[in-house]
């Protein structure tokens, strides 16, 4: 909610005093969030098609990276491909193979549509000259995602690295990101309780680090997760320790 609100000086001393006021702290710096989590404040560009040109500052995964661009980072999901998760088989290979490429240097973005449902820019990125995606797709190191981005120049270059035995095709039968993200999504459903839905949820935790997050922090939504807290007394409570940027940027445990 705060992060939501517009970053006009007035606005935001205003909202700095509430916040200092009602945490009884003089903590609360410029940053209400985590880092990368401050370009989620309004932009008016954030939904304009313009390429701009960004600085590549990391790679979450294949096909996720965390950009800056003029101060403010963004988080940036490639248009058009799916790349093996993580966690998954060549999930770690295109995670390299991207590092390799744009870590650090500067790329030009392409937005194709406004954020997706976890607050993605949804854009081609060129590196050299060079698209991304496409580079991803030449190496067999991401699926063209067709349900989002028909594409038959994506499509092509899938067939090709497929028929070539590419990376992740090197694999008798992959397993598409899409079909083991809901694999996973289901085991999580049958082997734990389903997160809480009732009363206010300020905090999650991450069930295998066991390190919770605020609701401001860009990794509250992430895979694992799944508890979730209206304080962080009550994660400390159930074992679970604050994230250290969290702890800097956006909150003070009790
Ligand atoms: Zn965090």
């Amino acid at each position: 909610m705060l992060s939501a609100m517009p970053l006009r000086p007035s606005r935001a001393t205003i909202l700095g005093a509430i916040v200092v006021t009602l945490l009884g702290v003089g903590f609360v710096t410029s940053q209400l969030g985590c880092p990368g989590e401050k370009d989620e404040g309004q932009d008016k560009r954030r939904n304009s098609r313009t390429p701009f040109m960004a600085k590549v500052l990391a790679v979450t995964d294949g096909d996720t990276l965390r950009l800056e661009r003029e101060g403010p980072t963004l988080k940036v999901r490639l248009h058009g491909v799916d790349a093996p998760e993580r966690a998954q088989a060549y999930g770690q290979a295109a995670r390299r193979f991207v590092s390799a490429r744009v870590l650090g240097k500067r790329v030009r973005v392409t937005p194709k549509k406004k954020r997706d449902r976890y607050g993605r820019l949804v854009a081609t990125i060129a590196v050299g000259g060079e698209d991304l995606g496409e580079l991803l797709l030449n190496a067999g190191l991401a699926w063209h995602y067709a349900r989002y981005a028909k594409s038959d120049k994506l499509a092509r270059l899938q067939r090709e690295a497929r028929a070539a035995k590419r990376g992740l095709w090197a694999t008798a039968s992959p397993t598409a990101p899409w079909d083991w993200r809901r694999a996973r999504r289901g085991k999580a459903k049958t082997s734990r309780p389903p997160p809480k839905t009732t009363g206010k949820v300020l905090y999650r935790g991450n069930t295998r680090s066991k390190i919770f997050h605020h609701k401001n922090c860009t990794h509250f939504t992430c895979a694992n997760c799944q508890a979730t807290f209206a304080s962080a007394g009550d994660a400390v409570a159930a074992g679970y320790r604050p994230h250290r940027r969290c702890v800097r940027h956006s909150f003070r445990l009790p």
